[in-house]
């Protein structure tokens, strides 16, 4: 049987007598678009478009196994996130089962030899030139300095839709609480966002009477549902911890039930050491103990000087946000991972630029702009666009193949220009589908090219 692997990169790669497709129920199959391969986890292939016999095209993901059995073996049924699947692409034969979506078998549609496909298909990274979006040839097409104009206006747009979004929170709860659920936010990364959010709108109520950053952190680890309840039995270091944790949050536990969240909020699986929400409420719980991060933050702004180079504004801000020593946290990077040789950072330096550009500047931006201080205002901006990129992502990875047709991430010349490629594909791809119908913007970018 080939490697798994192999099947992925002929189903993206579509090497397939195509016209020939059939499931295994016999409904004639048209691939409109597979998909493009997703690095989360979850179904190999997000937003496929397909047509099964004349029936209306359909939009959803494509999971790809070496045997249908495979659906109930590796648990898809039962998981949430494989409940858009239209398509179980399978390398054998496979029966028709009512219970799972059409089955797609690919051992008799190759349209070569699989030794064959194997050498072809070896080097082939990123998406095949056909899957590149509508708009790829008119951005292809324009002078690299209207391509950045583009960029930047649409990181103009994201900039700002950030910032009003904060100037109406703070109407509500003040500048401050603002920035704390921004920060919060920021630190749930993309999958925590939501639990990370009800922490910081809850802070008035759980942080009262918590001065140090244990004593906050074993508020935040209770309220969060993510204090574990079992020792580890394993690492010393960790039961030590988690015991004080307790001695803590026990005597604090029924004062604080009304805030406290259901564990099951949290999305856990999959998540790198580094990012997981224990080792970030951490992180908040020294900022919070420190008393002087959003005095800091406000100062950082104001130091307008225009020979600071943008990597001295990257390192200034990492100062404000660093945090030196945490007793467990910085030796450790889970409750059950073992004590390491050398402490780590609670915050790595490419997070910075996260949290300038998705907080920090608009913050102070948007402030500025409620005060009246244009020259301020204006500072703040040019900080943004002469910021330097941040670290690639997988919808960056994508976006630049798809609207690009490149994965040279150094296309991009700093953190705007990222952010606008993002807002493009929120605005235009998110409105859209795989095969980008009735998309406006490949219009929108060949009239601006001809302005
Ligand atoms: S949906 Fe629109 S913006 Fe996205 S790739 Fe297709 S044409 Fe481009």
């Amino acid at each position: 049987m080939p490697p798994e692997k192999l099947l992925q990169t002929v189903w993206q790669h579509q090497r397939l007598r195509r016209d020939e497709l059939k499931t295994a129920a016999g409904r004639r199959l048209r691939v409109l678009h597979p998909g493009f391969a997703s690095a989360e986890g979850g179904p190999d292939f997000r937003g496929a478009v397909l047509q099964f016999d004349q029936a209306p095209p359909v939009s959803g993901d494509v999971e790809i196994d070496l045997q249908s059995s495979g659906w109930h073996a590796h648990g898809h049924d039962q998981n949430p996130s494989f409940k858009n699947v239209i398509l179980h692409v399978v390398w054998e034969t496979a029966k028709p089962n009512p219970q799972v979506p059409a089955v797609l078998a690919l051992q008799s549609v190759l349209d070569a030899p699989l030794a064959e496909l194997a050498l072809a298909l070896e080097n082939e990274a990123g998406l095949p030139e056909a899957l590149r979006g509508q708009c790829a040839s008119p951005l292809r097409e324009l002078a690299a300095a209207q391509l950045s104009e583009i960029l930047r206006a649409a990181a103009q747009v994201r900039f700002q839709i950030k910032a009003e979004a904060m100037r109406a929170r703070a109407k509500a709860v003040g500048w401050e609480q603002t920035l704390w659920e921004n920060l919060f936010r920021a630190l749930g990364y993309k999958h925590n966002v939501w639990p990370m959010l009800n922490l910081a709108e809850t802070k008035s109520r759980w942080l009262p009477g918590a001065g140090s950053a244990l004593e906050i952190q074993t508020r935040l680890l209770g309220v969060s549902g993510l204090l574990p309840a079992e020792l580890t039995r394993a690492e010393k270091s960790a039961d030590t911890f988690l015991r004080r944790a307790w001695d803590g949050w026990w005597r604090d536990r029924d004062a604080f039930e009304s805030c406290v969240l259901p564990r099951a909020l949290w999305k856990l699986h999959g998540l790198r050491p580094a990012n997981h929400p224990q080792r970030r409420l951490a992180l908040a719980a020294h900022w919070l103990a420190s008393g002087q991060l959003v005095a800091k933050i406000g100062d950082w702004g104001a130091a307008a000087d225009p020979q600071v180079s943008p990597t001295r504004w990257v390192a200034s801000l990492h100062a404000i946000f660093w945090v030196e020593r945490d007793e467990f946290w910085s030796w450790h990077w889970t409750f059950k991972s073992a004590r390491l040789a050398q402490p780590q950072p609670l915050l790595g330096a490419a997070r910075v630029t996260d949290l300038a550009v998705n907080v920090v500047l608009p913050w102070l931006w948007i402030r500025a702009q409620e005060g009246g201080n244009e020259t301020f205002q204006r500072e703040v901006e040019r900080r943004f666009f002469a910021w330097p990129a941040a670290e690639d992502n997988s919808v960056l990875k994508l976006a630049r193949q798809r609207l690009l047709g490149t994965t040279n991430a150094r296309l991009l010349k700093g953190a705007a220009e990222q952010q606008g490629l993002m807002q493009i594909v929120r605005d235009f791809c998110a409105h859209s589908n795989a095969i980008c119908a009735d998309c406006r913007f490949p219009d929108l970018v060949r009239s601006w090219r001809t302005n």
